[in-house]
């Protein structure tokens, strides 16, 4: 890896984020451009929203490779893997950032919307951990941040499926926090609260503002805010950061 100034002296690094075509996945992969990293992402549908990340990237003269997998499924988790590979080498920061939502009470959840919640959110940070992990062990260096969310640790009326789906994560990244350490690679979780994206957008206004409310600084956040949180944990100065859950809320959950 040759040292580039891009990234104020460090190294540019190979970067696969996940669900990258908009949202707090299109912020984490700017973020990283900006940091001086080759950025590979990867969504399932939004084909246009992916090519408009990788364009922002192109415009800030940074390089990006925009490739289509479901998170779901170990194979094409695999292919964009080997994608990435390929084109630029080993991936070394790894954002596990695709989610969806599937809302609805207990007594009315259907196994599909479990299953789905936990396929996308939580199976499919592990498939492409462990799919990237063997080349982070080789080049003893690595940077992984899961993307939870508050609601890991609160729980959520309506969200039994997403709720524990997040706090899986949790205890997915502590325990890959603890198994690579000495490879000195790094595995944090960042938990957002209320972030104004899409998936938000989704909910009725009474609950947005209701949610908004909820936060001591009484404003959603925006998905640049959480992308600049997963950019420090992915650079070199966090080097001793590792098994954090880092909250990125407005003080919705107070550390917790
Ligand atoms: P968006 O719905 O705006 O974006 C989700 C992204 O994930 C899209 O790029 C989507 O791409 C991708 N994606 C979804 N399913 C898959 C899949 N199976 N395989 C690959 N990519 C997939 O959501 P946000 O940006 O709001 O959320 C991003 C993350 O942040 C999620 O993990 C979410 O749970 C978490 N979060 C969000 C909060 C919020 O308030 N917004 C709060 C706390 C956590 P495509 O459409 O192509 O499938």
């Amino acid at each position: 890896m040759s040292p580039d100034p891009g990234t104020a002296g460090g190294t540019r690094r190979v970067v696969l984020v996940t669900g990258g075509s908009r949202g707090i996945g299109r912020a984490c992969a700017l973020a990283l451009a900006a940091a001086g990293h080759r950025v590979g992402l990867c969504y399932r549908a939004d084909k246009e929203g992916a090519a408009e990340t990788a364009a922002a990237i192109g415009d800030l003269g940074g390089e990006a490779l925009a490739v289509a997998a479901d998170v779901a499924d170990p194979a094409a988790v695999d292919g964009a893997v080997k994608e990435i590979e390929s084109a630029w080498g080993p991936v070394q920061i790894l954002v596990n950032n695709a989610g969806v939502t599937r809302d609805g009470l207990l007594l009315r959840m259907t196994d599909d919307q479990w299953g789905d919640v936990l396929r996308t959110n939580l199976d499919g940070a592990f498939y492409a951990i462990r799919r990237v992990a063997p080349g982070m062990v080789r080049s003893r260096y690595g940077r992984i941040v899961n993307v939870g969310s508050a609601s890991g640790a609160t729980g959520s009326a309506g969200q039994v499926n997403y709720a524990a789906a997040k706090a899986g994560l949790l205890g997915l990244t502590r325990s890959v926090a603890r198994e690579l350490a000495s490879r000195n690679i790094t595995c944090n979780l960042v938990a957002p609260g209320p972030i104004a994206t899409a998936m938000l957008d989704a909910l009725p206004d009474d609950r947005r503002a209701d949610l908004a409310a909820m936060v001591p600084l009484a404003r959603l956040g925006t998905p640049d805010e959480v992308g600049a949180t997963v950019a420090f944990l992915c650079s070199e100065a966090a080097g001793y950061i590792t098994g954090a859950a880092i909250p990125v809320d407005g003080g919705l959950s107070m550390g917790h």
